[in-house]
C-alpha cells in the first residue's frame, strides 16, 4: 500500500541533505509526502515530482499524525516536545530521527543497517516503533571497522576524534569560514611576500586568535589554525557527552551483552564536513596484519581501503578527498610497536551522509520494504 511519510526537518544541514539523497535515489516515487516546519508554516515547501505543496505546521499533532511514517531531522528539542505528544495521542505509527533525545531509550533501535541489520528486523518483529540515527562518529568509526568486530577479534578501543565544524551546526560552520577570511585578511598578504620573516607572519595570526575581533560568538575558541578539544557538555567521571556517547552507543548498535570498550578523547578541528579518527585497536590475540586487512575490506561495500603509504595517504585519507562522498576511507593501519596484538588505523567519513543522513535514508527504505 502507498505510504504516507511526513517531514520535519528537511531545511536543516542533515534534512537537506537527506533530501539530496531521497532525490539522488529516487526514494520517493510511489510515497506521499508531506513536509513541516516549525518557522515557514503556509510557505512553500520543496518541489517533488513537479508538485510544490505548502508547509505544514510541525507542531501540528493531529496533522503529524496523519502519517505511517515521520522522519525528523529537526534536532533534540523538537523530538522531546513532540514525540510524547503523538504517542500519547495514539498515533502508532513509525518515527525515524537524526537526534540523540531518543537514543538510549528501550524502545528505541540506533539504525546503521549495514552493521546491525538484524537487531533492526528483530525490533520490527517485536513492533518497536522508534529508529534513530547514530552519533555521527560512532556511526563512522562503526562502518570503518565492524570487520574487526564481527571476528570477535577487538578487545577495546580507543578513538582520538578531528571533528568537523559541520558536526557542531550550520552557524558554526559559517563561523569558522569567517574565522579563515579573517585570518587571511590581517595575514595573507604578509604570507604571500616571500621576503617577509615567516615569525612575523605566525605572530600577525596568534594576535588575531587572540583578539577580541576574531568571531568566536558560536564557537567561543579560535577554531581555524587552532583546534577545540572539548564537544558537547561535561559528564560526571571527566568525559564530555561525546566522548559517553562513543562507549554507549556503540554497544547499543552492536547489541553486545558483554560491553566492548570504547573510550578517548573529542576534538574539534578546521575540517569542513568529515569526521577523522586516529584508533588504537587492542586485539584478543597477534593477527596477522593482512587478515586484519581482509576483514576491513570486506566488512561492507564503503570501506575505501588506503594503502599504508605517503602518496595514497595524502590523496586519499583526507577530509579534502572524502567529503561529499559515501565511502569511509580507512588507512594507516600498522602494528604499533606497544606489541603485536596492537594495530592502529586512521579513518575518515562524510559526517552529514553516513554521520547523519544515510543511517536514516535507509531506514525509510526499510519501512518502505525497499531494503
Ligand atoms: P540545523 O541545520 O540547525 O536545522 C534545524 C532546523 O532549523 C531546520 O530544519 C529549520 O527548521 C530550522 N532553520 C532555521 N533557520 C534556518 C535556515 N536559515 N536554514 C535552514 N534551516 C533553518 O540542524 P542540523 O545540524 O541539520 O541537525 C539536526 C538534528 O540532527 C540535530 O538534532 C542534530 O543533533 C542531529 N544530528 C546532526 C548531525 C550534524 O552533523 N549536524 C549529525 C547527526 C545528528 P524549520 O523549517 O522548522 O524552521
Amino acid at each position: 500500500m502507498n505510504k504516507s511519510v511526513g517531514f520535519i526537518g528537511w531545511r536543516g544541514m542533515v534534512g537537506a541533505v537527506l533530501l539530496q539523497r531521497l532525490q539522488a535515489e529516487n526514494d520517493l516515487a510511489g510515497v506521499t509526502t508531506r513536509f513541516f516546519s516549525t518557522s515557514q508554516v503556509g510557505e512553500p515547501g520543496p518541489v517533488i515530482d513537479g508538485v510544490q505543496a505548502p508547509l505544514a505546521d510541525a507542531r501540528d499533532v493531529q496533522a503529524l499524525a496523519e502519517h505511517d511514517i515521520l522522519v525528523t531531522c529537526q534536532g533534540g528539542d523538537y523530538t522531546k516536545d513532540v514525540h510524547p505528544r503523538l504517542r500519547a495521542a495514539g498515533w502508532n505509527g513509525y518515527w525515524i530521527d537524526a537526534a540523540s533525545t531518543l537514543r538510549m531509550e528501550d524502545r528505541s533501535v540506533i539504525v546503521l543497517d549495514p552493521v546491525n541489520r538484524s537487531l533492526i528486523d528483530e525490533a520490527l518483529e517485536k513492533g518497536l516503533k522508534d529508529f534513530i540515527g547514530g552519533n555521527c562518529t560512532v556511526s563512522l568509526m562503526l562502518l570503518a571497522i565492524h570487520g574487526l568486530i564481527d571476528q570477535g577479534w577487538v578487545e577495546w578501543i580507543s578513538t582520538m576524534t578531528y571533528q568537523s565544524a559541520s558536526g557542531a551546526g550550520a552557524a558554526q560552520m559559517k563561523e569558522l569560514v569567517v574565522q579563515m577570511a579573517q585570518i587571511g585578511q590581517a595575514a595573507g598578504v604578509a604570507a604571500a611576500d616571500l621576503r617577509q620573516p615567516v615569525l612575523e607572519v605566525e605572530q600577525q595570526v596568534t594576535e588575531l586568535l587572540r583578539s577580541a575581533d576574531l568571531a568566536t560568538d558560536k564557537f567561543g575558541a579560535p577554531l581555524a589554525a587552532s583546534l577545540i578539544p572539548w564537544i558537547d557538555r561535561a559528564m560526571d567521571n571527566g568525559q564530555t557527552r561525546e566522548e559517553w556517547k562513543g562507549g554507549v552507543e556503540t554497544n547499543k548498535i552492536l547489541g553486545r551483552a558483554t560491553p566492548l570498550p570504547v573510550d578517548g578523547q573529542c576534538v574539534r578541528v578546521g575540517a569542513m564536513r568529515c569526521h577523522s579518527q586516529g584508533l588504537t585497536l587492542k586485539l584478543k590475540q597477534d593477527i596477522p596484519l593482512d587478515e586484519v586487512e581482509a576483514a576491513l575490506r570486506a566488512a561492507n561495500e564503503w570501506v575505501h581501503w588506503v594503502p599504508n603509504t605517503k602518496e595514497d595517504t595524502v590523496r586519499a585519507l583526507t577530509p579534502a578527498a572524502v567529503s561529499g562522498r559515501l565511502d569511509i576511507a580507512i588507512g594507516r593501519v600498522r602494528k604499533m610497536a606497544l606489541g603485536p596484538e596492537y594495530v592502529t588505523a586512521f579513518t575518515v567519513g562524510d559526517q552529514l551522509l553516513w554521520g547523519a543522513a544515510e543511517p536514516v535514508r535507509r531506514m525509510l527504505n526499510i519501512l518502505l520494504g525497499r531494503g
